[in-house]
């Protein structure tokens, strides 16, 4: 798993003019010509992109609230989940690559974050036989004792057909709060898919366990289809997987936006 970071702090920085629909892998050089020639749009873009960042710093400190985001890295051990047609990768370690991506991000950001999957191995108590009930009780009880701000669970999609591509994301059922975080990710996520052609998806209401396990805003990212040999090609990439970290991460911070922006 490579954890390194492919942008230095500034880059990092002007990758949030990905808000504003600019693309963020853009160096330095040409992002300076880009301000001197676009001065007023890159300005207004500063303008948002400088919001996104201070909501996001908001919770470093002392007495204000530190946003806490779980980061769920679907599946492990014994069970693997969807395993790639192409490759015989398995959905589980894919998981917690890109888990471990954003939750990077989010640090970066000032978010303190919980991981419930740490290794390629289930999770279960001490001296326990893994099943998959216990995994999914003891992520329910990492989420609950965690008091989280938001939960976001990471996982692969498979379909019968080869031909069905794309990210998906799901939102607990009447949760308005869910709903919204998932629009924005949804909307991150249809914007990469965008550059290989693929249909955008909506965001979907569901009742999967992990959904019910809080109130707070809960998802479900299916990061792509292990079921495409397209879609596999793609998240075995290591660039892809952070730009779906980076994407997860931004729709996290649109959503923070949208409650603490004017
Ligand atoms: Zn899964």
């Amino acid at each position: 798993m490579d954890k390194k970071h492919p942008f230095c702090r500034k880059e990092r920085e002007l990758k949030f003019i990905f808000f504003v629909g600019v693309p963020y892998n853009i160096g330095m050089k040409k992002f300076t010509f880009l301000l001197l020639s676009t001065f007023c749009v890159v300005t207004s873009a500063f303008s948002l992109c400088v919001r996104e960042i201070s909501n996001a710093e908001m919770p470093v400190s002392g007495t204000e609230t530190t946003f806490h985001v779980v980061v769920d890295a679907g599946h492990g051990g014994m069970d693997g989940g969807v395993t790639g047609k192409t490759s015989g990768v398995k959905e589980s370690d894919l998981n917690l690559s890109i888990a471990y991506r954003l939750k990077d991000e989010l640090e970066d950001a000032g978010f303190l974050v919980t991981m419930t999957r740490k290794t390629e191995f289930g999770i279960c108590e001490a001296g326990e036989t893994w099943s998959k009930k216990r995994d999914m009780q003891q992520r329910k009880k990492q989420i609950r004792e965690s008091n989280p701000s938001l939960v976001v669970s990471i996982h692969q999609n498979r379909y019968s057909l080869p031909s069905v591509r794309g990210g998906q994301v799901f939102y607990k059922k009447g949760s308005d709060s869910g709903k919204s975080l998932a629009v924005q990710v949804q909307e991150r996520l249809n914007r990469l898919y965008q550059k290989e052609d693929v249909n955008p998806r909506n965001a979907t209401p569901s009742s999967y366990y992990l959904l019910e396990c809080t109130d707070a805003p809960s998802i479900i990212v299916e990061c792509g289809f292990l079921s495409s040999p397209a879609d596999e090609g793609l998240l075995l990439k290591n660039g892809f997987q952070e730009e779906l970290a980076l994407s997860i991460f931004s729709g996290i911070m649109g959503y923070y936006s949208e409650i603490y922006g004017s």
